[in-house]
């Protein structure tokens, strides 16, 4: 194959505050990046305008034609019809019933492809991140919610309309759990998402627990601050990230009955804190899952940070 006939593709991360691109090659390799402002407010003839540019602007910093890129794939916060190619509804980006695959690949000569930003950071991380060289990937992102992604059989798994993956919403507690943003009480994500766990440490404060935590002002603390005190053997918060990371694995245990996964990949802002939350989420696995489940999965660190997004939009580009 001559090289100028090698798979070479744009990735795209399109969030409601930024637009990430990449050029990508085909085993993976992130060529070069650019990030720019999504500018949502200014409608969605705009933004379709910026995705285009920042394609164009990312292709001629690698150095490619754009006659050499052979396809582009975009990873968005949405609900989306892989039939149409339409966004059903963006919120973060104020979008309804919107075509993008239709007028991109139209206006750019080359096929586009798109899948929500859980599934496209879960492909990447599977792709060459934490499940690199596994068929059978489970990813959950923990940030302000909790996000997953399958991987099975080597292939993303959408299911009936997309909803795939919405393990935030795992329900863990059936009474009196703190209300969701999906308008449910108990979800997972109340009990044990960077933002929960914070909300946790706060309580606690408020009601006067001894914790060296007391010692921040309650604005300025971070789930990173909770975090450090659990490690610096702070009661209060070691039990709150103890609860917290053990009920994710309980979730998890869930899964792994479930999908029988070989790698479960934890990525977002916590999976950063290292061991500690590692112990409490293996613990909960172990204790719900089966043996052989066990047996055949391991639980580690995401890879690749803020790329997995990127990656994995361009891999879908890769695989059509
Ligand atoms: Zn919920």
């Amino acid at each position: 194959m001559r090289e100028s006939r090698e798979a070479r593709v744009i990735g795209v991360d399109l969030g409601g505050t930024n637009i990430k691109a990449a050029a990508i090659t085909k085993t993976g390799q992130v060529v070069t990046k650019v990030e720019w402002a999504t500018e949502a407010d200014k409608g969605v003839e705009h933004v379709i305008n910026r995705l285009q540019k920042i394609a164009y602007t990312v292709a001629e910093e690698a150095g490619w034609n754009w006659a050499e890129v052979t396809g582009m794939g975009i990873g968005l916060p949405g609900f989306l019809n892989f039939r149409t190619g339409v966004v059903e509804q963006a919120v973060n980006l104020g979008w309804k019933n919107t075509a993008i695959i239709s007028v991109l690949s139209e206006s750019m000569g080359i096929p586009v492809y798109f899948d929500n930003d859980a599934n496209a950071a879960a492909i990447g991380e599977a792709w060459v991140g934490g499940g690199q060289g596994f068929d059978h990937v489970a990813v959950a992102t923990i940030g302000t919610g909790i996000g997953g992604g399958f991987i099975i059989n080597g292939h993303i798994v959408r299911g009936a309309n997309g909803m795939v993956g919405e393990i935030g919403h795992l329900l863990m507690e059936r009474e009196h759990g703190r209300l969701c943003n999906c308008g449910k009480h108990g979800c997972l994500e109340t009990i044990s998402s960077a933002t929960a766990m914070l909300r946790s440490a706060r309580e606690a404060v408020r009601e006067g627990a001894q914790t060296t935590l007391s010692q921040f002002a309650l604005d300025s603390l971070t789930t990173r601050d909770v975090i450090d005190a659990a490690r610096l053997d702070d009661k209060v918060a070691y039990a709150i990230v103890k609860q917290a990371m053990e009920t994710l694995g309980i979730a998890l245990s869930h899964i792994g009955n479930t999908l029988n996964p070989q790698r479960i990949v934890i990525g977002g802002g916590v999976s950063k804190a290292g061991e500690i939350i590692f112990e409490f989420i293996r613990k909960g696995f172990e204790q719900g899952a089966l043996p052989r489940v066990i047996e055949a999965c391991q639980i580690v660190p995401a890879k690749l940070g803020n790329d997995a997004g990127v990656i994995g939009a361009a891999k879908l580009a890769l695989e059509a």
